[in-house]
């Protein structure tokens, strides 16, 4: 097995002109070879503020041929791309297309403004990152129950503690909180918490999913599960939703175009499998960043993602363009 990788940057979209431009994010596309003609792609894009190790701790681990579990799931995903492209088939064709939820990143006073578009293009769920200004914030989702008829999934990013959450919920109009379809990591994962915090509110486990060990009996306090493919053994987590009744939403990482793609096609696979198992997935997160030749490739219809063309996930000739380096393994 040969891999090889291809370093990237991605600009995230600057919403703020009068301010410096957000930092760039660094990532790598990897090629697994297994054979002359079994090659595939995958994205390996950590977010080290969240917990990741840092992309390069991941390649040189790699050189020493010890997987970290994203470059595990790298392989997997590669492995998909690669049984697609053998046999000329693009891994989109024959699925079912999966409406994924909007996601709004910041709330300021225009945020209504932006879901008169979105819900014209036909989305009818909406991800608000939230647990930044809570006062704003509080004031725009009532709001919103007001305006507009749309599911609502706050991703709080373990940002709240006990306190703030209660003062948050207690903020919310009546007709607010019956939109929410869950609450994503309100504060850090503790089942007692959880479960408290669960009787109010629907939970969803996101970030947090990660301390809970794969072979965990005891079910999770938490509705739903949020799976991202690049970062969590898919089959595992599955398995265990269903062990504990749980909703699946597969969501993307914020990382490649490719590698969001490969998160939908996850999705698509398992929707296929059991679709009363899995929600609305997350992967629209194509335009946090400015756009790129991958981008001009991507066909989006409002909720949806169409294939891009070419064999397993798509992208052939920018594949081939990028500039790859062989990983020197000992
Ligand atoms: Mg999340």
């Amino acid at each position: 097995m040969k891999i090889f990788y291809a370093l990237y940057e991605l600009q995230p979209q600057n919403h703020y002109p009068k301010k410096a431009p957000p930092p760039v994010r660094k990532g790598a596309l990897l090629k697994i070879q297994w054979s002359e003609d079994r090659i595939g792609f995958a994205d390996l894009h950590p977010w080290p503020e969240l917990g990741d190790p840092e992309l390069e701790q991941h390649l040189s681990e790699l050189r020493e041929t010890r997987l970290t579990t994203m470059v595990e799931q790298a392989i997997w995903l590669a492995t998909l791309d690669a049984q697609g492209r053998l046999e000329k088939r693009n891994i989109f064709d024959n699925q079912i297309m999966l409406r994924n939820n909007a996601i709004i990143g910041r709330i300021d006073p225009h945020t209504v403004e932006l879901l008169d578009p979105l819900v014209k293009k036909g989305f009818s769920v909406i991800k608000l990152k939230v647990g930044q200004n809570m006062e704003n914030e509080i004031q725009m989702i009532n709001r919103i129950a007001i305006t507009h008829n749309v599911k609502l999934r706050l991703d709080f990013n373990s940002k709240l503690t006990w306190n703030t959450f209660s003062k948050y919920l207690n903020g919310l109009s009546a007709q607010a909180k019956k939109m929410i379809e869950y609450i994503e990591d309100p504060f850090a994962y503790d089942p007692e918490l959880w479960k408290e915090a669960r009787q109010i509110i629907p939970l969803a486990i996101d970030w947090e999913l990660d301390q809970i060990p794969l072979n965990q009996i005891e079910p999770v306090e938490a509705d739903v599960l949020v799976i991202k493919p690049t970062h969590q053994d898919v089959n595992g987590r599955v398995e265990q939703a269903k062990k504990w009744n749980k909703s699946v939403v597969v969501t993307s990482h914020m990382g490649h175009p490719l590698g969001v793609m490969q998160c939908l096609q996850v999705a698509q696979e398992l929707y296929k499998k059991d679709p009363k198992l899995m929600r609305d997935p997350g992967c629209m997160t194509f335009d946090v960043y400015e756009p790129t030749e991958f981008h001009s490739l991507l066909n989006i219809q409002g909720p949806y993602v169409r294939k891009v063309g070419g064999w397993g996930i798509g992208f052939d000739f920018v594949l081939k363009g990028q500039q790859w380096n062989q990983l020197k393994m000992r």
